[in-house]
């Protein structure tokens, strides 16, 4: 597929997920995602559920929607195929665990984005928003299910992922990022209040324990942890709309006052 011709190729976003389409454009076994023909920012991608898990053998499809600022601001992933562990056509964001919930690093990617989920499938819940706690029973003929499950755009999708075992081994600086990276579900109320979503991060604990059983590097993750980007341009948001409220309440005060002297 093209797009050259059709978006501004200086714009970061397109000169970065055009470089993504090439990476990543020859299915694994564990994950694929392209962009659609008519649209670069819409992105479908197909996973496996991870081996020894109730989602072992499912296939999982689902949409990456890539806000206009990306690599600066994280791609939101829907899910389309019913898991049992995240609820479908929902937003789940991506973002940094630890001090800094809300930040995502521009470094990490698509790929990144798809290891995290996969990696996130088989933790608990835990009543976070777009999370689902179905019964290991449920999950494994969900995942069974998953397998005749049909994109209206991708077709089937069992199909879609390579069966010639091609593996992309995550990479040192990979297993870092996913360390550190946490999923939760899309909570509108922080794009108008984003100084009171910082509190459900519940699952981070989770997938460090997981990931330190593998890793013994976790401990250097702070070095990664860069200035929360998020963080600053939501509190100068907040500041400009306080602002803005004082000089409508002045304004208010003002006109009743004259009201009352008249
Ligand atoms: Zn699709």
């Amino acid at each position: 597929m093209s797009f050259e011709g059709k978006y501004n190729a200086k714009s970061p976003a397109v000169k970065r997920l055009m470089r993504e389409a090439k990476e990543l454009h020859d299915a694994t076994d564990e994950y694929y995602a392209y962009p659609l023909e008519e649209n670069l920012f819409e992105w479908h991608f197909t996973v496996q559920g991870p081996p020894s898990t109730d989602f072992e053998g499912g296939i999982y499809h689902g949409k990456i929607l890539l806000p206009p600022e990306y690599p600066m601001k994280p791609p939101n992933i829907i899910l389309l195929t019913p898991n049992g562990r995240f609820e479908i056509k929902k937003k789940i964001c991506l973002s940094i665990s630890g001090h800094h919930p809300e930040t995502w690093q521009p470094s990490w990617s698509i790929r990144t984005a798809l290891l995290a989920l996969i990696a996130f499938m088989p933790t608990p819940g835990n009543g976070t928003v777009g999370s689902l706690d179905y019964s290991p029973i449920e999950r494994q003929q969900l995942s069974k299910k998953s397998l005749n499950w049909y994109c209206d755009s991708c077709g089937k999708i069992a199909d879609l992922l390579s069966y010639n075992k091609v593996k992309k081994p995550i990479t040192e600086e990979e297993q870092h990022m996913l360390n550190t990276i946490s999923l939760k579900g899309d909570v509108s109320i922080s794009q108008d209040m984003p100084y009171l979503s910082n509190a459900d991060i519940v699952e981070e604990n989770e997938l460090r324990h997981r990931n330190n059983i593998n890793n013994l590097n976790a401990e250097n993750e702070p070095e990664i942890l860069n200035p929360p980007i998020e963080v600053i341009s939501y509190s100068k948001d907040f500041l400009w709309s306080l602002l803005i409220a004082i000089l409508i309440f002045a304004i208010i005060l003002l006109l009743i006052r004259r009201l009352f002297l008249l």
